[in-house]
Protein backbone atom coordinates (compact mmCIF):
# COMPACT_ATOMS: atom_id res chain seq x y z
CA UNK A 1 0.00 0.00 0.00
CA UNK A 2 1.17 3.14 -0.58
CA UNK A 3 2.39 6.02 1.80
CA UNK A 4 0.02 8.40 2.60
CA UNK A 5 1.12 12.17 1.92
CA UNK A 6 0.19 14.43 5.10
CA UNK A 7 1.02 17.86 4.53
CA UNK A 8 0.57 21.22 6.71
CA UNK A 9 0.16 24.66 5.53
CA UNK A 10 1.51 27.33 7.81
CA UNK A 11 0.42 30.60 8.31
CA UNK A 12 -0.82 33.52 10.64
CA UNK A 13 -4.16 33.79 8.63
CA UNK A 14 -5.15 37.50 10.23
CA UNK A 15 -7.51 36.95 8.55
CA UNK A 16 -7.77 34.56 5.62
CA UNK A 17 -8.30 35.66 2.12
CA UNK A 18 -8.78 34.30 -0.91
CA UNK A 19 -5.12 33.76 -1.95
CA UNK A 20 -4.89 31.16 1.40
CA UNK A 21 -8.02 29.42 0.22
CA UNK A 22 -7.16 29.06 -3.46
CA UNK A 23 -3.89 27.65 -2.13
CA UNK A 24 -5.95 25.53 0.57
CA UNK A 25 -8.11 23.61 -2.74
CA UNK A 26 -4.46 23.13 -4.38
CA UNK A 27 -3.07 21.54 -1.05
CA UNK A 28 -5.93 19.34 -0.74
CA UNK A 29 -6.29 18.05 -4.13
CA UNK A 30 -2.49 17.72 -4.38
CA UNK A 31 -2.58 15.76 -0.81
CA UNK A 32 -3.99 12.91 0.80
CA UNK A 33 -4.32 14.91 3.66
CA UNK A 34 -4.24 18.51 4.11
CA UNK A 35 -3.49 20.67 7.92
CA UNK A 36 -3.93 23.79 7.94
CA UNK A 37 -1.99 25.46 10.59
CA UNK A 38 -2.37 28.63 12.20
CA UNK A 39 0.50 29.97 13.52
CA UNK A 40 -0.44 31.13 17.85
CA UNK A 41 3.01 33.69 17.87
CA UNK A 42 1.59 35.56 21.07
CA UNK A 43 5.31 37.80 20.52
CA UNK A 44 3.51 39.16 17.30
CA UNK A 45 0.20 41.33 17.39
CA UNK A 46 -2.41 40.39 14.88
CA UNK A 47 -5.89 41.96 14.47
CA UNK A 48 -7.66 38.48 15.16
CA UNK A 49 -7.03 36.69 18.10
CA UNK A 50 -6.01 32.74 17.21
CA UNK A 51 -9.08 31.32 18.03
CA UNK A 52 -11.03 33.71 15.83
CA UNK A 53 -8.24 33.15 12.52
CA UNK A 54 -9.02 29.44 13.65
CA UNK A 55 -12.50 29.83 13.22
CA UNK A 56 -12.33 31.68 10.23
CA UNK A 57 -10.35 29.38 8.53
CA UNK A 58 -12.08 26.74 9.73
CA UNK A 59 -15.22 27.89 8.15
CA UNK A 60 -13.82 28.56 4.85
CA UNK A 61 -12.60 24.73 5.14
CA UNK A 62 -15.36 23.29 6.13
CA UNK A 63 -16.18 21.80 2.70
CA UNK A 64 -12.81 20.13 1.83
CA UNK A 65 -12.90 16.79 3.22
CA UNK A 66 -9.52 15.73 3.89
CA UNK A 67 -8.48 19.52 5.50
CA UNK A 68 -7.95 20.00 9.00
CA UNK A 69 -7.30 23.17 10.76
CA UNK A 70 -5.71 23.81 14.12
CA UNK A 71 -3.14 26.05 15.77
CA UNK A 72 -0.12 25.66 16.69
CA UNK A 73 3.01 27.34 18.85
CA UNK A 74 6.50 27.26 18.75
CA UNK A 75 8.64 26.05 15.71
CA UNK A 76 6.88 24.65 12.33
CA UNK A 77 8.34 21.91 11.50
CA UNK A 78 8.04 20.45 15.21
CA UNK A 79 4.66 20.86 14.36
CA UNK A 80 4.84 19.19 10.92
CA UNK A 81 6.85 16.19 12.67
CA UNK A 82 4.53 15.62 15.40
CA UNK A 83 1.74 15.18 13.17
CA UNK A 84 3.17 12.42 10.99
CA UNK A 85 3.67 14.78 7.71
CA UNK A 86 6.30 15.14 5.58
CA UNK A 87 5.88 18.33 3.75
CA UNK A 88 5.11 21.87 4.27
CA UNK A 89 3.02 23.74 2.05
CA UNK A 90 3.37 27.36 1.18
CA UNK A 91 1.89 29.78 -1.54
CA UNK A 92 4.19 32.11 -3.58
CA UNK A 93 2.51 35.44 -4.80
CA UNK A 94 4.93 37.17 -6.59
CA UNK A 95 8.86 37.26 -6.59
CA UNK A 96 8.82 39.72 -3.10
CA UNK A 97 7.48 36.15 -1.65
CA UNK A 98 10.44 34.46 -3.26
CA UNK A 99 13.87 35.60 -1.54
CA UNK A 100 12.06 35.39 2.12
CA UNK A 101 10.21 31.68 1.61
CA UNK A 102 13.75 30.14 -0.39
CA UNK A 103 15.61 30.94 2.86
CA UNK A 104 12.76 29.56 4.98
CA UNK A 105 12.07 26.51 3.21
CA UNK A 106 16.13 25.71 3.37
CA UNK A 107 15.98 26.45 6.82
CA UNK A 108 13.62 24.29 7.84
CA UNK A 109 15.14 21.62 5.68
CA UNK A 110 18.75 21.64 7.39
CA UNK A 111 17.10 22.03 11.08
CA UNK A 112 14.23 19.01 10.24
CA UNK A 113 14.82 17.28 6.74
CA UNK A 114 10.92 18.21 6.34
CA UNK A 115 10.57 19.77 2.53
CA UNK A 116 8.49 22.66 1.44
CA UNK A 117 6.65 22.48 -1.62
CA UNK A 118 5.63 26.01 -3.07
CA UNK A 119 1.80 26.31 -5.41
CA UNK A 120 1.00 29.36 -6.81
CA UNK A 121 -1.89 31.03 -6.86
CA UNK A 122 -4.73 31.14 -9.03
CA UNK A 123 -3.55 34.98 -10.85
CA UNK A 124 -6.80 36.22 -10.03
CA UNK A 125 -5.94 35.89 -6.51
CA UNK A 126 -2.36 35.64 -6.15
CA UNK A 127 -1.98 39.59 -5.38
CA UNK A 128 -3.83 39.13 -2.80
CA UNK A 129 -1.87 39.67 0.94
CA UNK A 130 -3.83 39.88 4.76
CA UNK A 131 -1.99 42.88 5.41
CA UNK A 132 -3.62 45.10 2.52
CA UNK A 133 -6.78 43.88 3.41
CA UNK A 134 -6.52 44.65 6.67
CA UNK A 135 -5.77 48.27 5.69
CA UNK A 136 -8.13 49.04 3.58
CA UNK A 137 -11.04 47.24 5.76
CA UNK A 138 -9.37 49.98 8.41
CA UNK A 139 -9.74 52.75 5.97
CA UNK A 140 -13.42 51.55 5.37
CA UNK A 141 -13.14 49.87 1.86
CA UNK A 142 -14.92 46.83 -0.03
CA UNK A 143 -12.65 44.16 0.57
CA UNK A 144 -15.28 41.55 -0.98
CA UNK A 145 -13.32 40.61 -3.86
CA UNK A 146 -10.41 40.02 -1.40
CA UNK A 147 -12.02 37.80 1.00
CA UNK A 148 -14.73 35.06 1.58
CA UNK A 149 -18.10 36.71 3.01
CA UNK A 150 -17.70 35.50 6.38
CA UNK A 151 -14.30 36.78 6.67
CA UNK A 152 -15.53 40.25 5.46
CA UNK A 153 -18.96 40.44 8.54
CA UNK A 154 -15.60 40.00 10.83
CA UNK A 155 -13.87 42.41 9.70
CA UNK A 156 -16.48 44.66 9.58
CA UNK A 157 -17.45 43.50 13.33
CA UNK A 158 -14.11 43.62 14.22
CA UNK A 159 -13.47 47.13 13.27
CA UNK A 160 -16.37 48.30 14.61
CA UNK A 161 -15.01 47.81 18.08
CA UNK A 162 -11.87 49.84 19.84
CA UNK A 163 -9.43 51.20 17.78
CA UNK A 164 -6.61 50.33 20.47
CA UNK A 165 -6.69 46.72 18.56
CA UNK A 166 -5.77 47.69 15.42
CA UNK A 167 -2.18 46.44 14.16
CA UNK A 168 -0.03 49.66 13.83
CA UNK A 169 0.68 49.77 10.25
CA UNK A 170 1.88 51.95 7.35
CA UNK A 171 -0.96 53.95 5.30
CA UNK A 172 -1.71 52.57 1.51
P1 LIG B 1 3.04 34.48 6.72
O1 LIG B 1 2.82 33.09 7.24
O2 LIG B 1 4.18 34.57 5.75
O3 LIG B 1 3.05 35.52 7.78
P2 LIG B 1 0.39 34.35 5.71
O4 LIG B 1 -0.05 33.72 6.94
O5 LIG B 1 -0.46 35.46 5.20
O6 LIG B 1 1.82 34.90 5.81
O7 LIG B 1 0.53 33.32 4.52
C1 LIG B 1 0.67 31.94 4.68
C2 LIG B 1 1.04 31.36 3.35
O8 LIG B 1 0.07 31.71 2.39
C3 LIG B 1 2.38 31.85 2.78
O9 LIG B 1 3.00 30.78 2.13
C4 LIG B 1 1.97 32.88 1.77
O10 LIG B 1 2.92 33.01 0.74
C5 LIG B 1 0.69 32.25 1.25
N1 LIG B 1 -0.18 33.24 0.64
C6 LIG B 1 -0.81 34.24 1.24
N2 LIG B 1 -1.54 34.95 0.35
C7 LIG B 1 -1.36 34.36 -0.86
C8 LIG B 1 -1.83 34.61 -2.19
N3 LIG B 1 -2.64 35.62 -2.46
N4 LIG B 1 -1.42 33.80 -3.18
C9 LIG B 1 -0.58 32.77 -2.92
N5 LIG B 1 -0.10 32.47 -1.69
C10 LIG B 1 -0.49 33.26 -0.67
Amino acid sequence: MSQIRVAVFPGVFDPLTLGHLDIIRRGAALFDRLIVAVANNPAKQSLFSTEERLALVRRAAAGLRNVAVDSYKGLTVQYVARHGASVILRGLRQHSDFQYEYQLALTNRTISGIETVFVAADERVAYISSHLVREVAALGGDVSGLVPKHVRAALRKKLAGPPCRRPIEPPL
